[in-house]
């Protein structure tokens, strides 16, 4: 490691390596094939840069963040490495100077857009000019079924394969899945070494609370973190500028981002994020990669991300100073319903969707959770040494209750009317509501009418709503999302396990959020 070092300091001005670094360094140089997981703001870049300048010839860096990569290739320059970039941005000239510094081998590091691999000639003139390496940034752009799946990605192991050069591959994206895939896909399958570490955020505090008037809560976490800049996570494009809108109109300076905007008009608001103190933007998953802006102070979601994948990415963009940062994530039975459907009406193959409800119920186990946060999303990553005292939780821990008879007595509702009905019409029987559609169906007659009403409306919400995120009942789109029992809940109908549930804030949140913000 004794070159390295000075290097580190001379080039890069850092005193030590972060957490993690200094081993990866170490394999990257001794020429290892090299899969590292590690979370946004880790340091990756340095993982192979620092790697490029120890080892004979040129690496090449494959990159789907334009804007990053000039970044990079700037600062590079700036401290006297021969870097370049080939993408579509480029001019013809610049172009032109990256080849002409490649045939004099003035070049370390070639930073280039996936889709330049796309060109017949470009892997043979790689092979000419004497790439000695590969590095692959944002790594999970290989898999097909992650929502950033980039196709010319797929080109890259042919790359590896014509070239017979060691690959490095990064990703912030963790899970076991996402793995195989970058496995199979760069490496041909057979296992790099693999380091996968350091998924802890302390300074990000967690936070989960049942959606009752979005609006409001969302207005109000602002207003408590006035003149902080902070992200709104929407799940339409719609909301995005309603959310803007009322954060305007509450005072505050925000704008909206979304896929279906101009690029013109998202490369502003992207400057605008970037550059201006105390800006909100209510935004889409469109906006994030490559948000490279330190000092993001909160990250709220107005729905439930997409799985316990995308929650840690969306998060994980506040607080990359190390300076304290807060996250609220709202989710209601909705969001559940709404991301079920999403993957059964989803093009992806039958194995394929089980996994992606697989990650939904993990995320829905996060929202869920009787204890710690923390805990239960490391543990999603494996890392199980984790101190916490920083979520909310851990503030105030949940209030429980054995749920199982309550469970039971649901369940019983719904078999008895064949599973043909969403939550509303199933409390309307349990309590015993004389409503037009229960007398209609003669649902007055059925032995569960009724026998719910030592829980109140809310608190019967509030069993459903858990009993969808422990995936006991799952809405089926077939029969226009009524609920209809898993598996999983075989054992608490037959009196074999017993399930603890939250006793939930959902009534006393709900009557606070209604007094004017
Ligand atoms: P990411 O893992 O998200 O790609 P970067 O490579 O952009 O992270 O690094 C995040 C920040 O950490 C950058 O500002 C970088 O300069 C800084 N950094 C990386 N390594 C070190 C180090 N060893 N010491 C101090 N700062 C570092
Ligand atoms: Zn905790």
């Amino acid at each position: 490691m004794s070159g390295a070092a000075p290097l580190l300091k001379d080039v890069f001005g850092f005193d030590g390596f972060r957490p993690g670094q200094e081993e990866i360094v170490e394999a990257v140089i001794a020429g290892e094939n090299v899969l590292a997981i590690m979370p946004t703001g880790g340091g990756k870049s340095l993982c192979f840069q620092l790697p490029a300048l120890m080892r004979d010839g040129v690496t090449v860096v494959i990159s789907p963040l334009i804007a990053l990569m000039r970044d990079q290739v700037r600062s590079l320059q700036e401290v006297g490495v021969g870097a370049g970039a080939l993408t579509s941005g480029n001019t013809p000239e610049e172009t032109d100077a990256v080849w002409e510094g490649l045939e004099a081998g003035t070049l370390k590091l070639l930073y280039m857009a996936p889709e330049r691999l796309a060109a017949g000639s470009v892997i043979g003139m790689l092979k000419r000019v004497g790439v000695r390496m590969i590095a692959v940034d944002e790594a999970h752009c290989v898999s097909q079924w992650g929502h950033d799946f980039r196709p010319d990605y797929l080109r890259i192991g042919e790359l590896r394969r014509t070239l017979g050069v060691p690959l490095a591959a990064f990703t912030a994206t963790a899970d076991a899945e996402t793995q195989l895939e970058i496995v199979e896909k760069l490496f041909d399958g057979t296992p790099p070494r693999a380091f996968l570490r350091g998924f802890d955020r302390p300074n990000i505090h967690l936070a989960f609370a049942a959606k009752n008037s979005p609006r409001t809560q969302i207005l109000n976490f602002a207003a408590a973190r006035r003149g902080q800049s902070g992200i709104v996570y929407c799940g339409t494009r719609a909301k995005t500028e309603g959310i803007a809108r009322a954060l305007n109109e509450a005072g505050q300076t925000a704008i909206h981002y979304h896929g279906g905007m101009e690029a013109e008009d998202r490369r502003i608001a992207e400057r605008r994020f970037q550059q201006e103190d105390g800006l909100i933007v209510a935004a889409t998953v469109a906006f994030g990669m490559g948000v490279d802006k330190p000092d993001i102070r909160w990250v709220a979601h107005a729905d439930l991300p997409k799985s316990i994948e995308s929650y840690y990415q969306e998060i994980g963009r506040a607080g990359r100073d190390g300076e304290p940062a807060e996250t609220l994530t709202l989710f209601g039975p909705e969001d559940i319903r709404l991301r079920r459907t999403q993957i059964d009406e989803g093009l992806a193959p039958p194995e394929r969707r089980s996994a992606d409800h697989a990650r939904l119920n993990a995320l829905l186990g996060l929202a869920e959770a009787l204890e710690c946060r923390r805990k239960t999303l490391l543990g999603y990553f494996d890392e199980s040494e984790v101190t916490c005292g920083h979520c909310d939780l851990c503030d105030t821990p949940v209030d429980t209750f054995d749920g199982t008879t309550a469970v039971r007595k649901a369940l019983s509702a719904m078999l008895r009317t064949e599973e043909w009905f969403g939550a509303g019409h199933l409390i309307d029987i349990l309590l015993g509501n004389e409503t037009d559609k229960v007398k209609q169906r003669g649902h007055q007659s059925l032995p569960t009418y009724g026998v719910g009403k030592e829980y109140s409306k809310y608190e019967w919400q509030a069993v459903f709503r858990q009993m969808m995120g422990r995936d006991l009942v799952r809405p089926d789109p077939t029969r226009h999302g009524a609920l209809r029992m898993t598996d999983a809940a075989l054992p608490i109908l037959r009196d074999e396990a017993k399930i603890t549930l939250r006793r939930d804030s959902i009534k006393a949140a709900g009557s606070a959020a209604r007094r004017p913000a």
